[in-house]
């Protein structure tokens, strides 16, 4: 859906937060003149240049140059987590297995941060398994040696050089936010805008 020049009109009603969400995240769905309007709006309320820099580039489609641009800028950010430089930041997608009484649920979830901390989350993640997981027949030690191995190979992808497609994946679906980032020299400690990427789903015994 393209919203064109009907909703130029609402822009001056519309809270700061909304324009500024219009302008990281509406991309081809705005039309050129509602982008004009948007940027004169965001001048207008002295909002960052930044905004309207990143609308503009997202109303065309980001080429793999820029694309690159934004997944090595990401990479060499400092670690949410710890807040360490050291080592390229990378996602691992973790899995939890739980067993209460004859139900087995297992969560999947992604992490972002350096070597260290992914590597500190893997084990975590292990541990619950071992800890929480075995205890309903006959899923809870099939579900847990699952998440065991899945655990294990996601670890060994996040410790490779490359980022992991969980990393390309996020910075393809946060592409608007992590541009403006980037564009307003936001540099180390900055708040990830990650997806509450979460999953769950239950085996009754
Ligand atoms: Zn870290």
């Amino acid at each position: 859906m393209t919203y064109g020049p009907e909703i130029i009109e609402h822009l001056p009603k519309l809270r700061d937060e909304d324009i500024q969400a219009m302008a990281l995240h509406g991309g081809s769905s705005l039309s050129p003149e509602v982008i004009e309007a948007l940027k004169v709006e965001i001048a207008r309320r002295g909002l960052p240049r930044s905004l309207a820099e990143v609308a503009d580039a997202l109303n065309r489609p980001i080429n793999a140059p820029q694309l690159k641009e934004v997944l090595d800028w990401v990479r060499k950010s400092n670690c949410p987590l710890c807040g360490g430089k050291e080592d390229p930041l990378n996602v691992i997608s973790l899995k939890k297995v739980k067993s209460i009484i004859a139900y087995t649920s297992t969560k999947a979830y992604m992490v972002l941060g350096c070597p260290a901390c992914i590597a500190l989350h893997a084990e975590k993640a292990t541990e619950s398994c071992l800890v929480f997981g075995w205890w309903a027949i006959p899923f809870g030690p099939i579900l847990t040696l699952m998440a065991i191995a899945s655990n294990f190979k996601a670890l060994k992808a996040a410790m490779n050089s490359e980022p992991t497609q969980y990393f390309l994946a996020y910075v393809e679906q946060n592409i608007g936010p992590l541009i403006h980032a980037m564009k307003s020299g936001k540099v180390g400690g900055q708040k990830f805008i990650l997806d509450p990427w979460e999953k769950k789903r239950g085996l009754v015994s």
